[in-house]
């Protein structure tokens, strides 16, 4: 690396004295210093060393309609000189949350017309962990408490949020996860469907959730949980047998559905919805990320007519936050969904640049490293393996970090999950930046496998 500027040194060195970071080990921070992001506009960041990025992760998944977008800003601004604060408890509401309640329902699935607001998506799921026992409570079925999840799912990181989740680095600190949640197969062909056909796979990561139910006991189960497409998990696309065939289970068992839309939600996969996409009825959904484009932070649940009902005849609903339907928040979020439908970004993505993009990283399935490119919408995924026939992985070489750092060196952001390389750009990408993201893939596949052989 070339040496660092003065203001990045010091910036730095603020990060080493002060900042106590997420998702980080904190020596290796300490010992590498972060890069520091200081602008960005559309879907390119820039650093504090003026290198310009193209963003293939859209943030952390959220920045929907791109950076820079100032009618976000003026909304903010306008919210919080007319109203910057007030709550959501006793009987209180403001003239913001309530037309955003009504744009949620508005683009939510057929009688899906109600929204409790969180901070973030985490919240919202230990918002539906307590709104599924209390409807279950209500219905004088109190019994009905465990949460069936599924490995390597996304659900975020409060203690509720990393018990619904199944990643097992995460449960081995803090003891989790909490009691009342169990986890069964994630629909994961490429690494653990052996030698199923996918097909088969999908049916036997499906049936799990009905032996699950039939171990525990339908009067102990309150709800299923599942992200429609996994995203943390690395992007994880199921069999296309895999949601049908837990359609079936569902409508067979008296259970809640909840879809985790935090990341399919607001456009990801074409659809407004996962959900839609995949033709789900969820009593409840989680949702975040896009529905402000990252710009501010919130989450909610959207939940069912029939499930309103029922909390209706329950009393007080003894949760809530702070900064539920924040104004600021709402004024920002409404402004995105306006964006999002005025200018026709789902449907473009639909139409245009989903194809175009998943026609292109598939391109790549002919580079000797990749073993798999998949994808639904702006979400792409690529296998990187030893042995493509096999599957067969490079064992402790960490190819998905060498292949990261190849990625940040030549200013392109992809995620590494493991060996897979992960990408989910904002939905504003253009043909053009597209053609540009998967040929800075190309070339950092090339270093990656240039470092591996020498
Ligand atoms: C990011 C994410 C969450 C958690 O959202 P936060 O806003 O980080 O709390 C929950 N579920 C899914 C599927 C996510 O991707």
């Amino acid at each position: 690396m070339t040496s660092k500027t003065p203001q990045t040194l010091e910036w730095q060195q603020l990060s080493n004295d002060h900042h106590l970071a997420p998702f980080s080990d904190f020596k290796q921070l300490k010992e590498v210093g972060p890069r520091i992001i200081t602008h960005a506009k559309g879907v390119y960041l820039w650093d504090s060393e003026g290198h310009k990025i193209l963003d293939g992760m859209a943030g952390l998944w959220c920045v929907a309609i791109g950076y820079g977008r100032d009618e976000l800003a003026d909304a903010a601004s306008k919210q919080m000189r007319e109203l910057p604060y007030y709550n959501l408890f006793f009987m209180t509401a403001h003239p913001p949350v309530l037309e955003l309640s009504k744009a949620i329902a508005d683009i939510a699935p057929e009688g899906m017309n109600h929204v409790f607001f969180t901070g973030s998506g985490s919240e919202g799921n230990d918002t539906m962990l307590r709104m599924v026992r209390h409807y279950w409570a209500i219905k004088g079925q109190p019994n009905k408490k465990v949460i069936i999840s599924r490995k390597n799912g996304y659900h975020g990181s409060t203690v509720a949020g990393a018990s619904l989740g199944g990643m097992t680095y995460m449960h081995e600190q803090g003891d989790l996860p909490i009691p009342g949640i169990t986890h069964i197969a994630q629909p994961y062909w490429f690494a653990e469907g052996g030698d199923m056909s996918p097909e088969e796979f999908g049916i036997f990561a499906a049936n799990q959730l009905e032996e699950r139910i039939l171990e525990i006991g339908v009067d102990n189960v309150g709800a299923f949980i599942a992200e429609p497409i996994q995203g943390a998990g690395g992007v994880i696309i199921p069999p296309d047998t895999y949601w049908p065939r837990i359609k079936e289970i569902l409508a067979k068992y008296d259970i809640l559905f909840v879809a985790d839309e935090v990341i399919c939600g607001f456009g990801r996969t074409g659809e407004w919805f996962g959900s839609d996409f995949y033709g789900l009825k969820p009593d409840m959904m989680t949702i975040a990320k896009g529905l402000t484009s990252g710009y501010i932070p919130m989450g909610g649940l959207i939940v069912r007519d029939e499930v309103v009902a029922v909390l209706n005849e329950g009393g007080d609903f003894n949760h809530g936050f702070t900064y539920s339907g924040h104004p600021v928040a709402a004024a920002v979020a409404l402004e995105n969904i306006r964006i999002l439908r005025e200018e026709k970004i789902i449907e473009n993505v639909h139409n245009e640049t989903a194809p175009y993009l998943q026609k292109r990283l598939r391109e790549l399935n002919d580079h000797p490293l990749v073993g798999e490119v998949r994808g639904v919408g702006l979400l792409g995924a690529i296998e990187l393996v030893q042995d493509k026939a096999t599957r067969k992985r490079y064992e402790g070489r960490g190819v998905g970090m060498i292949c990261r750092q190849f990625c940040f060196d030549n200013g392109l952001i992809m995620r590494a999950v493991g060996d897979t390389m992960i990408i989910a750009p904002p939905l504003v990408i253009s043909k053009d930046e597209i053609d540009e993201l998967v040929t800075k893939a190309r070339k950092c596949l090339d270093l990656t496998l240039e470092a591996l052989q020498s």
